[in-house]
C-alpha cells in the first residue's frame, strides 16, 4: 500500500548530509509511483546541492504537465550545471494524453521551453506504442527546432498481451494500446507467465544497480537495492479489483508472488524499519547483511525478482533492449 509521502527539504538533509552528497556522482529524482515535479521542496533540495555537492549529475525525470513557466525557471536555476530534465513526450497533440492519462501535450512543451529558455537541458523521451509510431520523426524534427538537448526513443515494455485496455474510473474500457507494429522486443507471453516458476532458475544474474553502484529510496524514506524492487513492494495486485474491472490475467498471481518473495527478503533484512533511509545510507549498506543477502539469494535462486528482471534467461525485455538507436 502506498501512503502519500512527500520529502521536506529537511527530510531531503536528513538524509543526505554534506559528507554524503560529496560521495555520490548523481541523483535522480525519478518517481516509481509519482512524479517530482509535484514534491513541493524539488527547487529547495536542488538548490542545496548545487551549493554543497556542485560536481553532481542531477537527473529529473517528468511528464511535465504541472507547475507554472516561473516554478520550471526556478527550477533551472536551481540545478547544478550537471543536468537533464527528462520530459515523458510519448507523442503529439492528438497522441500524448493516450497512455500519460492527463497529460497535455501543449503544457509540457510551454514548461519545456521555459526550461530551455532559462539554458537548462532538455530531454524528449519518447516511448513508442502503434497509435504514435507514425509521429516519432515529426516529434524528433519539433525537438530539434525547439532547442531540446536530446531525443530519446524507447519502444514500449508494458505487454503481456496484444492489447492493453485503459479503463476509467466507472471501470469502462476506453480504448487499447497496442506495441508498434515492427517492434522487435519480444514481449513476456500470458503463458510465460503462468509458467514462471519454471524458469531457468540457474540464470546467471546481471544486476545493474550492482554493476552501476546505484541505490534507490522510495517515497516513505525507505532504502533498496533497486527501482524493481520498490515495484513489487507496492503495486496492487488484488484478484478482486481486477475481476471488477473484468480482466483476467496471469499477472495477478504473478505479482502477487514475487511480491511475497519480496517481502519476505525485507523481512530478513530485518524489515522496513531496518531500511529508513533516516538512520543513515552509509550505516545500512555497510553493514553484512547488505554487503552479502541479495548475492546469496542470487546463489540459490532465491529472490525471484532478480531472477525475473535481471537474469539472463528473462522471458522479460532488459532495459537496455527498449532503447531504440534508429528507426
Ligand atoms: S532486481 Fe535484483 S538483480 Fe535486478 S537490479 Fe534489482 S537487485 Fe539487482
Amino acid at each position: 500500500m502506498i501512503h502519500p509521502t512527500d520529502w521536506s527539504i529537511h527530510d531531503f538533509k536528513e538524509i543526505f548530509p554534506v559528507d554524503v552528497l560529496e560521495h555520490l556522482q548523481k541523483i535522480s529524482f525519478c518517481g516509481t509511483f509519482g512524479d517530482p515535479m509535484m514534491n513541493n521542496d524539488l527547487i529547495k533540495m536542488c538548490e542545496y546541492i548545487s551549493e554543497v555537492a556542485p560536481h553532481m549529475d542531477v537527473r529529473v525525470h517528468t511528464n511535465g504537465s504541472a507547475r507554472s513557466i516561473k516554478w520550471w525557471q526556478e527550477l533551472t536555476a536551481a540545478l547544478p550545471d550537471k543536468h537533464e530534465i527528462v520530459f515523458a513526450l510519448d507523442g503529439l497533440e492528438d497522441t500524448q494524453h493516450l497512455y500519460r492519462v492527463g497529460t497535455n501535450y501543449n503544457k509540457i512543451i510551454e514548461n519545456a521551453q521555459a526550461v530551455i529558455n532559462a539554458g537548462g537541458c532538455a530531454v524528449w523521451m519518447f516511448i513508442r506504442f502503434e497509435h504514435n509510431q507514425h509521429q516519432v520523426e515529426e516529434a524528433r524534427r519539433r525537438a530539434k527546432d525547439l532547442g531540446f538537448y536530446d531525443f530519446v526513443l524507447k519502444n514500449t515494455r508494458r505487454f503481456d498481451r496484444p492489447e492493453f485496455p485503459v479503463i476509467d474510473r466507472a471501470g469502462e474500457v476506453r480504448y487499447s494500446l497496442r506495441q508498434p507494429t515492427d517492434s522487435v522486443i519480444k514481449f513476456v507471453t500470458s503463458k510465460e507467465l503462468e509458467t514462471f516458476k519454471d524458469w531457468n532458475r540457474a540464470s546467471e544474474i546481471n544486476c545493474f544497480a550492482l554493476n552501476d553502484r546505484e541505490y534507490y529510496i522510495d517515497a516513505n524514506f525507505t532504502l533498496l537495492p533497486c527501482c524493481i524492487l520498490a515495484a513489487f513492494l507496492y503495486t496492487n495486485y488484488n484478484e478482486a479489483l481486477y475481476k471488477n474491472l473484468n480482466l483476467h490475467t496471469p499477472m495477478v498471481p504473478f505479482g502477487q508472488s514475487i511480491q511475497e518473495n519480496v517481502h519476505n527478503i525485507i523481512r530478513e533484512y530485518g524489515g522496513l524499519d531496518k531500511l529508513n533511509a533516516k538512520l543513515g545510507i552509509k550505516n545500512i549498506v555497510n553493514t553484512e547483511l547488505w554487503q552479502t543477502l541479495l548475492q546469496r539469494k542470487w546463489e540459490k535462486n532465491e529472490s525471484a525478482c532478480c531472477t525475473v528482471m535481471c537474469s539472463n534467461d528473462s522471458p522479460f525485455i532488459k532495459l537496455d533492449d527498449q532503447i531504440v538507436n534508429d528507426v
